[in-house]
């Protein structure tokens, strides 16, 4: 049950907050704790509440690319508002908050002449959810434009990447330590085309999106991930789970590797038909489909 009490008043944490309408699957149950905090110094306090009180931290951005389990999750939920969502423009760079989101980033850039930028639309998720996964498409992603990214620690300690310099990003991976949480960043792109360009640029993605990805459903994004050998949605579809359905939870028709809540899922009907595919796509080919999407916290008792 949800009740949202509010532990600390000066903090603004509340204690049983539904996380299902916070996911673009629409399913999963409770944070035990959970803030948005307004801003570096509000966050800090949170982080420090949590280490005094033992609670593990769990990020939450757009929720576009997690599955929460029904138990919810124990320990404190942070999910960064509006105030975390600035864009500036400094010529070719933009320097963005954790919380903007990336189709916004991209039309900002767009306005303002800088290409490299484009993939991010239709990616429905926010800077620091992106950041954990090198969100991208296309050929290009966020590791890639990225020149530097503040971070802050479990411990409130605030540190600098390079990741030009160093090695941090790979494909839909970061090799950063689960406890770094993003809080800015600056992106470069190039001053080489014009808006209409760009424009052109980004309506090309749209529709090709449009053509291969269902649209308006309780989905993810990929369910797994791809490599150089293979994609991920032919070994699905080799294996006969194109539109097949468990319950509630679907391969989409459309493209078989987005899962999708059809409406009566629970977040452990789609969990098990993500087993279900691995095992079936081991059997047949003998690759372990690894999971794109990130699965948090408990099974229901
Ligand atoms: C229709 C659709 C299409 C998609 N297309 C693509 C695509 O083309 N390419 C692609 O890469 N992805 C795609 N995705 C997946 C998803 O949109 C991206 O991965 C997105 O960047 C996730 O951001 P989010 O804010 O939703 O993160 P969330 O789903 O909320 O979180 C994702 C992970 O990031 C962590 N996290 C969140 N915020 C922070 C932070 N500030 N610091 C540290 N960790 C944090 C969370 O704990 C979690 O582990 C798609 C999803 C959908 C629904």
């Amino acid at each position: 049950m949800s009740d949202g009490t509010f532990v600390d008043s000066q903090m603004n944490m509340q204690k049983n907050v539904s996380l299902k309408n916070k996911t673009w699957f629409g399913v999963g149950g409770n944070a035990e704790y959970y803030i948005e905090p307004n801003d570096a110094q509000e966050l800090k306090q949170a982080l420090q509440y949590a280490y005094q009180n033992q609670l593990a931290v769990t990020m939450l951005g757009a929720g576009s690319n997690v599955l929460i389990r029904d138990g919810g999750i124990d320990g404190l939920v942070i999910h960064l508002p509006k105030s975390f969502t600035n864009i500036e423009i400094h010529e070719d760079i933009l320097i963005c908050g954790a919380a903007a989101s990336l189709m916004e980033m991209a039309k900002v850039a767009a306005k303002a002449c800088i290409s490299g930028f484009e993939f991010m639309v239709g990616i429905p998720g926010t800077l620091g959810g992106g950041f954990r996964t090198n969100a991208g498409a296309y050929g290009a992603d966020l590791g890639k434009i990225t020149v530097e990214l503040v971070t802050i620690d479990h411990n409130g300690i605030i540190k600098k990447y390079y990741p030009k310099q160093e090695n941090i990003f790979g494909y839909r991976s970061c090799a950063l330590p689960s406890d770094e949480i993003c809080l800015e960043a600056k992106l470069q792109g190039q001053k080489e085309a014009t808006n209409q360009q760009i424009l052109n640029q980004m309506q090309l993605y749209k529709e090709k999106r449009q053509s291969s990805q269902p649209q308006g459903v309780r989905t993810a994004g990929s369910t797994f991930k791809n490599s150089p050998d293979f994609s991920a949605w032919k070994l699905l579809d080799e294996a006969g789970l194109r539109g097949y359905t468990l319950n509630g939870a679907k391969f989409s028709e459309k493209h078989p590797n987005f899962l999708i809540n059809t409406g009566t899922a629970s977040a452990e009907d789609l969990e098990n038909l993500i087993s279900f595919a691995q095992e079936k796509v081991l059997q047949k080919t003998g690759i372990k489909l690894e999971c794109e999407i990130k699965i948090l916290g408990k099974d229901s008792i």
